[in-house]
């Protein structure tokens, strides 16, 4: 298959103050983990974007968004790869 228009996503990056340090971050992609919560049958699930403050360890919410749908899929393929190795420890 050709791509014929992608994002382009390398500079992407997300301005945060860490509430629990007030440093002023940069997150970028390789930071970002994925969670997916599931919902009970009558609620949908959802997901949620998270990274750690390299400073002290907080957790930082990304909000959905402000990453680009392609990142979306790169960091949810990434995290699934990472748990699927943790399992076969
Ligand atoms: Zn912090």
């Amino acid at each position: 298959m050709k791509v014929i228009k992608k994002e382009d996503t390398s500079n992407w990056g997300y301005k945060h103050t860490c509430t629990g340090c007030d440093t002023e971050l940069l997150i970028e992609a390789k930071d970002v983990r994925h969670q997916r919560f599931d919902g009970d049958p009558r609620e949908p699930g959802y997901d949620k974007y998270t990274a750690s403050c390299c400073e002290c360890s907080g957790q930082i919410i990304i909000p959905e968004s402000k990453i680009p749908k392609i990142l979306r899929v790169e960091i949810q393929n990434r995290t699934k790869r990472y748990s699927t190795s943790y399992f076969d420890r």
